[in-house]
């Protein structure tokens, strides 16, 4: 059984993306720079935000980290996306989520100019994915894929699985592994048989939310288990979707978690940071 490692994985991507600072650096007299904007104060966002920021500290970009408490209305927030969209020294721009309920998150998210859409949820960089064109892709979903081939693991002709169908992890990641020809299948809360389906996964993706909820009941013998979820167990330890004790002796590869996933999503943020930078010098 392997555990891929998404913590040794995600520091050995973000040293290179470190060399690779140093050299834009050098050709363009400028470092790209992202904008992160945080609207409340949810504790769990808080969290993202700084690992966002120290995220750039490491690779050597610069960070711009945009305060609002809950109150700040969506008017303001559109304008000053607005003037982020038209600031040439801004390359990528996130807008934290979720943003207080009177904010409207799918107006917020169109009103990021696409190329600087580093989150990759902006309509057009969705419909870019759908249709298989070069475009920001979301980071949860991206990492997942380098993970793959960092285990040299081939998706061609194979059973993939995802359970969980939001905007965010499972679309997404169903489209990318279908552009890598695997045959695959998305499973939700409606899905009959769901174990059986779960089965037939020779790559298991978990994107669920509940705690521990796939055991060895839902995993096939020799199968790749990518855990997305980040949960808190009944001792609220931090733990996935899945129960790693149970399946592990079954696994050919899996992610922990914490340490599996979540550490390749911010290194994604930063790559994209780098392609929206590239995109800007064009
Ligand atoms: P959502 O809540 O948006 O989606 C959850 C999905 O799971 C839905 O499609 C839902 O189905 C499905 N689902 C819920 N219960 C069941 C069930 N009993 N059986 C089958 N399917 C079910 O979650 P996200 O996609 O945003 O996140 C999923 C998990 O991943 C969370 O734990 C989140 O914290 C974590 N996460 C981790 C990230 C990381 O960097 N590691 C990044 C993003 C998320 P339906 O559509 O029918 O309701």
């Amino acid at each position: 059984m392997m555990i891929i490692s998404g913590k040794e994985i995600s520091v050995k991507i973000k040293d290179q993306l470190k060399e690779e600072v140093l050299k834009i650096k050098d050709e363009y007299q400028r470092l790209p720079k992202l904008a992160v904007i945080l609207v409340g104060d949810n504790q769990a966002s808080q969290v993202y935000v700084r690992n966002k920021e120290r995220g750039c500290a490491y690779i050597g970009i610069e960070s711009l980290k945009i305060t609002h408490d809950a109150s700040f209305s969506e008017a303001e927030l559109l304008k000053e996306i607005e003037q982020l969209n038209q600031d040439d020294t801004v390359d990528g721009i996130l807008v934290q989520l979720p943003l207080p309920k009177h904010i409207n998150e799918d107006k917020v998210l169109e009103a990021i100019d696409p190329s600087k859409d580093v989150d990759g949820f902006h309509p057009q960089n969705v419909a870019k994915l759908f249709l298989g064109q070069k475009s920001l892709v979301p980071c949860t979903p991206k990492g997942m894929m380098v993970l793959l081939d960092e285990i040299n693991y081939d998706l061609t002709g194979k059973e993939v699985v995802v359970v969980g169908r939001s905007n965010i992890v499972g679309k997404p990641v169903a489209l990318l592994c279908l552009q890598k020809n695997a045959t695959v299948t998305i499973a939700h809360s409606r899905t009959k048989n769901l174990k059986e389906v779960c089965k037939r996964a020779d790559v298991l993706i978990a994107a669920v939310g509940r705690p521990k909820m796939i055991n060895s009941e839902y995993v096939k013998e020799g199968a790749v288990v990518l855990d997305v979820g980040i949960n808190r167990d009944e001792n609220n330890k931090l733990c996935g979707d899945v129960d790693f004790e149970d399946v592990k002796d079954l696994v050919h590869a899996i992610t922990p978690v914490p340490g599996g996933i979540g550490p390749m999503t911010i290194t994604m943020l930063l790559q994209n940071t780098l392609e929206a930078f590239y995109q800007h010098q064009q």
